[in-house]
């Protein structure tokens, strides 16, 4: 019976039918507005999880109590009986879920390998480092995914060299076909009005613009999504993964992070479709080898060690970075001040949609704030409030460890700190910018390039054992003007360049 099951207490990043043990056990849904009040998160990211939570009650039914309150502490005061809940996603929630009485935590779902799996396979690996690329083959051969036998399908683990071609040289757009898009419905004009009014009685703040919504809310959505990407965007995936046009948001991207964390897909139906696609022979290996990494590795590895490494874990600075995040970036460019076309473009489509691709979040994003020297938690919180798919569990790992290179290399061998050298080879931005990559000094200079060597230069101490840096700290000895580039950037700061 349904009821021996208990009542299971979903959070809002629980949403999908595999978080339930039956199609009709009783659910209770908690929408707390004080989770928005505490501090100023993207208007659209709000706007998704509450659409989401609405409409998972209202697809439920009368199998969910749906509690509207202030806190999650408010709304547990209402319910009397037991419940039980899957291990939530971030330490806070798993703390708070394990001091309540009447809630059983059960193991956390919503990823292709439970925290068991990675345990075992940690233990196993002695005094080896823990390497993506190793744990990723792993889950390969374990689940036999995309494996024919022993070997990997395509007779290679890796088609990353395929996978990072600059984007086609002159074209505005990449031509994959258009993203699914969601339609708005009446529970989106409801949470609309319920935010402005929210926002008009002062209770909370918000960045960027709310709408059109871009990104599934609800399971025949999300499936809808992944069924459109599989068939039409997939194939084209890989190529151009690295690369960034200023007229093309989305690129071939999937677009799937937002549904798959707020629980809607589980990835293994994800890597599934992926793997079914390149069997039919409609995508090619590179492009599908390439996302399931992204899934099975890249997500997964992401998870694992936001429960791996200790809590302070997140408080890591490394490289010393004190700067604190200036308003401009708080406020993703809300005023047009930014000249240099790959940090306002990559901006622009934060504002407008809470959402980049990778590339501009690891190698504009990132990259300036790690140039800079800008907090690493600040950091770390800005991406966690600005985007529709950030969560505590991804934003740790990403931003201390993989783009601030604040964990001093546990994450990343060397810190993705690049100059407009780079930018200009993988996009079109810098066409019709008014900084030069090429020049470091003077008004043209671009901010991306001499950013660089001051850069490495204020950090040339910390990195010397970095065996990956030694050639560009070598150039930097003997690097003409060096101590103009360093006097420039210093008097440039943290000014919206
Ligand atoms: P695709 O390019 O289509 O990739 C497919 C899927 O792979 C994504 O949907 C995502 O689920 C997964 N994935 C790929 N890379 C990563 C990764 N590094 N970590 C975790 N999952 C990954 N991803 C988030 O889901 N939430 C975040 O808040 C987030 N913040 C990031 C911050 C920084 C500084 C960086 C460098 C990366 C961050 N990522 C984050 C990872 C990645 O950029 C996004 O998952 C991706 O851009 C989402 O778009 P997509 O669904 O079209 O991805």
């Amino acid at each position: 019976m349904a009821d021996d099951l208990g009542r299971r207490w979903l959070f809002a990043d629980q949403l999908g039918p595999h978080f339930l043990d039956q199609l009709r056990q009783p659910v209770l849904l908690v929408e707390s507005r004080n989770a928005f009040a505490r501090r100023r998160f993207h208007r659209q990211k709000a706007h998704l999880v509450l659409s989401a939570l609405r409409h998972r009650a209202v697809e439920l039914g009368r199998q969910a109590r749906f509690v509207q309150a202030d806190t999650y502490t408010a709304a547990l005061a209402q319910i009397d009986e037991p419940l039980t809940v899957c291990g939530p996603t971030t330490h806070a929630a798993q703390r708070f879920v394990e001091r309540q009485e009447s809630v059983t935590v059960l193991p956390a779902r919503g990823f292709v390998t439970s925290r068991a799996d990675f345990a075992n396979w940690a233990a196993n690996r002695g005094r080896r480092r823990l390497l993506l690329e190793d744990f990723y083959r792993d889950v390969r051969v374990r689940r036999e995914i995309l494996m024919d036998g022993t070997t990997p399908a395509g007779g290679r683990w890796n088609f990353d060299h395929d996978n990072r071609q600059p984007p086609p040289r002159g074209s505005s757009r990449l031509g994959a076909p258009d993203p699914w898009w969601p339609e708005e419905d009446e529970i989106d004009v409801q949470v609309r009005d319920d935010l402005d009014r929210w926002e008009r009685d002062d209770s909370v703040g918000f960045v960027g613009s709310d709408g059109p919504r871009r990104f599934a809310v609800t399971r025949s959505e999300a499936l809808s999504a992944l069924q459109h990407f599989v068939e039409h965007r997939l194939p084209v995936f890989g190529a151009h993964e690295d690369a960034m046009l200023a007229g093309d948001d989305w690129m071939a991207h999937s677009l799937l992070s937002a549904p798959l964390n707020l629980g809607l897909l589980d990835p293994l139906e994800v890597v599934e479709a992926a793997e079914e696609s390149y069997r039919s022979g409609h995508a090619p290996i590179a492009a599908v080898e390439g996302f399931v990494r992204q899934i099975i590795g890249w997500r997964d590895w992401t998870w694992h060690l936001y429960w791996h490494f200790d809590q302070e874990y997140r408080t890591r600075n490394a490289l010393n970075a004190r700067r604190h995040v200036p308003d401009w970036f708080q406020d993703l460019d809300a005023e047009g001040n930014v000249q240099a076309r790959c940090l306002s473009e990559s901006l622009r489509g934060v504002r407008e949609n809470g959402w980049a691709h990778h590339i501009q979040r690891l190698m504009i994003l990132g990259n300036y704030a790690l140039q800079r020297g800008w907090r690493p938690d600040q950091v770390t919180d800005w991406f966690h409030r600005s985007f529709v798919d950030g969560y505590d569990w991804v934003m740790v790992t990403n931003v201390v460890g993989m783009s601030q290179h604040a964990d001093g290399g546990l994450l990343a061998t060397k810190p993705y700190a690049a100059g407009g050298a780079y930018i200009n080879k993988m996009s079109d931005y810098c066409g019709s910018c008014p900084y030069d990559p090429k020049v470091r000094v003077g008004p043209d200079a671009c901010p991306f390039s001499a950013g660089y060597w001051w850069f490495l230069s204020r950090n040339a101490e910390r990195l010397r054992d970095n065996h990956r840096l030694a050639r560009p700290l070598k150039q930097l000895e003997t690097l003409e003007g060096i101590e103009e580039v360093v006097l420039q950037e210093h008097d440039r700061g943290s000014e919206a360049p």
